[in-house]
């Protein structure tokens, strides 16, 4: 019987990646790998986003790679047709980036990406065995080694190491010893998929006009969005480019589980059409049940899971692969730190304090992540809801998740728990801007508003965001400008929100209305309706007297009313005399201030304010149900029973 430090359960993305993290920071571990399959076959999980290419190029040290044998990423780009889904390409709206982002994100070619990986373990003096099916496993207890009995070349063997780590995927071996994983609280969606060959080159379509807007989209993941599903395109460096739907298993009658009906889906959508003209489809898979969930990833007994054997939550905003950079990381801290600790007493005190709080730390990030998730589905066919969200979701992935990444707070758990308060305020604004967009799309879909912006064929630059913050991720010591970016971010995307719930243009951006809607407003009122209006509409109008005032020898007062917003106009009085001129004079510079925009203004007197309310917010919060039209809406809710069934049909036969 071989014994090791550390046998890894799996060859894919999270097995292959964590073997490699530890023998860079522990050259001496004695890893072993074991892969059942035989090969090297495509794989679901193919787009990175910027979090995980840290973990790629900073822990893994895979820059060169990456950069020539996958492609670089070009972002997110979302794509609002028309419900009907009958528009040419060229006139569906979109949100995207204009060039290639700054912090590099990868498209990964999953069958290249795995062969690749283990080679270079191997070369690094990892064991990997491919065609080893693990079939047995005894968890060891207290000081003991676990054993691992797995199947090889027709012969069975028994091996131990002091750590296992499974990364089995969603044939998940450790379920067989635990049962991990619970379907309550998490989105109920499916996907089908195939990878095409000879798809129509995006930057060819169009009008020139049209391809100016942007440059290289297909480099970017390609979202084209109907109700309560989106459709994926992912360019791989083989040729191929991976084509894919999620959807929410609600709404739909039938999902598209098989070939043909994955195509016929596909071909009911023009621009899709017309970019698998002439393409041909390679492979095909669907999956039924996508998510589940786990309250713990690393256990005191030396064992830990990665990847779809710890949890799987969603594919929109790819992030699978940071969930594997957090948990690897984490994985890889203890094993190292158990290795390098002589004395196995002090190194179970600091397992036995570490481990919780990393386990913690995982759920937090997963119900993070779900929430961000949570207020797009419901509005993700209009463009103009979805794509105020979207920028939003990017912005406050740089601002919060990917900056702590990138400056390793994860990796300081006296530093995440010091934070503890800031996530539990964040989750409580985005549930508070879940049920504005809730209350949006009600109202908006009654006064048949809510498609009016799909086909206008707008562009908005998803970088205009983040690009004043982007260089500045990683660094640490900014967390007070970072909270005044984040509350900004929320206050703004609130304000976008409302401004298409009550149908008031540009009430975002006005300048007058950002120094009169502050987070103190939204916090009394977040559900900002039509009855609150009136209120708004009396302070604009004292702001804007008093600054016409300040600016004439006279007094003035201005009245804005709903229609202001439509006429970019406002009515002017004055109680004293004036002339008929000096009142002209005073109307002008009412409507320019009234028509001032801004992009969004730093307001850093919310700081406290949202401190003080993120200090109110009770440690539930971070397990409260993230997808409210579960809590109101019974169309949306599958028994447990039928997530189950169909979470253990998806087992990977073997
Ligand atoms: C529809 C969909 C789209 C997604 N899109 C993205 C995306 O764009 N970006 C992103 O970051 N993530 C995405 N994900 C998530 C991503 O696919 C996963 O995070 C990733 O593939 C998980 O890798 P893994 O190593 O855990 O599993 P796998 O890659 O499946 O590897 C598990 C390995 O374990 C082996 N194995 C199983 N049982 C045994 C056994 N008994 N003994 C030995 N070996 C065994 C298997 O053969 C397999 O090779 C998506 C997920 C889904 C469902």
């Amino acid at each position: 019987m071989q014994t090791f430090d550390v046998i890894i359960i799996g060859g894919g993305w999270a097995g292959l990646t964590l073997a490699r993290q530890l023998k860079l920071e522990q050259p001496a571990l004695k890893i072993q790998v074991l892969e059942a399959r035989q090969g090297f076959a495509s794989k679901v999980g193919e787009a990175t986003v910027e979090m995980t290419g840290h973990y790629f190029l900073k822990r893994l040290g895979l820059v060169n790679y990456l950069y020539r044998r996958h492609l670089p990423k070009n972002g997110l780009r979302f794509f609002f047709d028309s419900p009907q889904h009958d528009r040419p390409l060229e006139q569906l709206s979109e949100h995207g980036t204009t060039a290639i982002p700054p912090h590099p994100a990868f498209q990964l070619d999953r069958a290249r990406l795995e062969e690749d990986l283990m080679q270079m373990n191997r070369e690094q003096g990892i064991e990997v065995l491919q065609g080893a099916k693990v079939v047995g496993w005894t968890v060891a207890e207290g000081q003991q080694k676990h054993q691992l009995s797995y199947q090889y070349q027709q012969q069975e063997y028994t091996h131990q190491a002091k750590w296992v780590v499974d990364c089995s995927g969603r044939h998940r071996v450790a379920r067989k010893h635990q049962k991990l994983h619970k379907l309550d609280n998490v989105p109920q969606n499916f996907a089908a998929w195939g990878r095409f060959k000879d798809i129509q080159d995006i930057d060819s379509l169009g009008s020139a006009q049209w391809r100016q807007k942007a440059f290289g989209r297909f480099l970017s993941t390609l979202h084209f969005t109907g109700d309560g599903y989106w459709v994926w395109f992912i360019p791989l460096s083989g040729g191929y480019t991976s084509v894919g739907i999620v959807g929410e298993q609600a709404k739909f009658e039938r999902w598209p589980k098989k070939q043909d009906e994955f195509l016929h889906f596909l071909n009911q959508h023009s621009a899709i059409k017309e970019l698998l003209h002439g393409a041909e489809l390679i492979d095909f898979e669907a999956w039924g049940q996508l998510a589940y969930r786990a309250d713990e990833f690393l256990f005191r007994d030396r064992w830990a899971t990665s990847g779809f054997a710890a949890m799987f939550l969603d594919p929109l905003f790819s992030g699978g692969g940071d969930v594997i950079a957090l948990l690897n990381d984490a994985i890889s801290q203890q094993i190292v730190m158990d290795f390098n600790e002589p004395d196995d007493d002090i190194a179970n005190q600091r397992l036995a304090q570490q481990v919780p709080q990393y386990n913690q730390m995982a759920k937090e990030f997963y119900q993070g992540l779900y929430a961000h998730i949570a207020t797009i589905y419901p509005v993700l066919d209009s463009a103009e809801l979805a794509n105020a969200i979207a920028a939003y979701n990017t912005s406050a992935y740089f601002v919060e998740i990917a900056w702590d990444y990138m400056a390793d707070h994860y990796r300081d758990l006296e530093y995440w728990q010091r934070k503890s308060y800031l996530r539990r305020g964040y989750m409580a604004l985005e549930l508070m801007l879940q049920r504005q967009i809730l209350s949006a799309r009600h109202t908006m879909l009654q006064q048949d508003r809510y498609f009016d912006r799909n086909h206008e064929g707008f562009f908005e630059s998803g970088a205009d965001h983040y690009k004043y913050f982007v260089y500045l991720m990683g660094q640490s010591g900014r967390d007070g400008w970072r909270i005044d970016l984040r509350v900004k971010l929320f206050t703004e995307v609130f304000l976008r929100i409302t401004q298409a719930k009550l149908d008031l243009p540009n009430l975002a951006h006005r300048r007058v209305v950002q120094q009169c809607f502050t987070l103190v407003d939204i916090l009394k009122a977040p559900l900002f309706d039509e009855q609150d209006l009136p209120q708004l509409l009396c302070r604009l109008g004292e702001k804007i007297s008093q600054w016409v005032s300040e600016q004439s020898d006279n007094e003035f007062q201005v009245t804005v009313e709903r229609h202001s917003f439509h006429s970019n106009q406002v009515v002017v009085t004055s109680d004293t005399d004036v002339t008929q001129q000096q009142l002209d004079k005073a109307q002008h510079l009412a409507n320019q201030l009234w028509q001032q925009t801004d992009e969004f203004i730093a307001m850093p007197s919310m700081v406290p304010v949202f401190l003080a309310f993120a200090r109110e917010q009770p440690d539930a919060i971070m397990d409260s149900v993230v997808d409210q039209r579960l809590l109101f809406d019974p169309a949306h809710h599958h028994t447990h029973e039928q997530a189950d069934t169909a979470t253990d049909d998806v087992e990977v036969a073997l």
